[in-house]
């Protein structure tokens, strides 16, 4: 039986400030069958495309890619926020609402022309996963696909990725 991942999707008003609704995967990834279902999906849109590496932004890019790597028998490089990798890295920086952040990879973390899937939990602005791809591609890897359990459509996130081929689970 196919679920309604949507079920799995917890909706809260005003977290973390005044008027942000924040969708929350905890359910689905607490949930072994729902969990199960959307990694499958993620699989079958990376099978065909030749996946070599999987990489995804802290935090959540790593609970979303590492079952996804796991199931295709590929590895999973972190793109972690400053200060926690320990040996030389890459950087890519990217805009908050106030201000910016910065996401770094060690520089051995792909092989040039690797085939890279990159994932996350959700896409909103599209600022991490444009810097995630920055870091692949600084490292000479091919990003052959973005995956997320959710997209929001209204902060036009999918514009900034242009050109490479994406999947979403779910739409708000
Ligand atoms: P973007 O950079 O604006 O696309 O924001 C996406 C990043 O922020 C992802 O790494 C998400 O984990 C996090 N994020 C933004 N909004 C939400 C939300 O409503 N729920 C969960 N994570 C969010």
């Amino acid at each position: 039986m196919t679920l309604d991942l949507h079920d799995y999707v917890a909706s809260i008003p005003d977290y973390p400030e005044k008027g942000v609704l924040f969708r929350d995967i905890s359910p689905l990834m607490a949930d072994g069958e729902a969990y199960h279902q959307a990694t499958d999906q993620i699989v079958q849109f990376a099978r065909d495309k030749g996946v070599e590496m999987i990489v995804g932004p802290e935090a959540r890019g790593f609970i979303v890619g590492c079952p996804v790597a796991f199931e295709l028998g590929v590895g999973f490089a972190p793109a972690r926020k400053k200060g926690k990798l320990p040996r030389e890295t890459v950087k890519a920086e990217y805009s908050l609402e106030y201000g910016k952040s910065a996401l770094y990879m060690h520089k051995d973390a792909i092989k040039p022309g690797q085939k890279v899937l990159v994932t996350d939990d959700l896409l909103a602005t599209g600022g991490t996963i444009s810097a995630t791809i920055d870091l692949v591609e600084q490292l000479g890897g091919i990003v052959v696909g973005c995956a997320f359990i959710i997209e929001l459509k209204d902060l036009h996130g999918r514009d900034k990725i242009k050109g490479y081929d994406m999947l979403s689970l779910m739409e708000y």
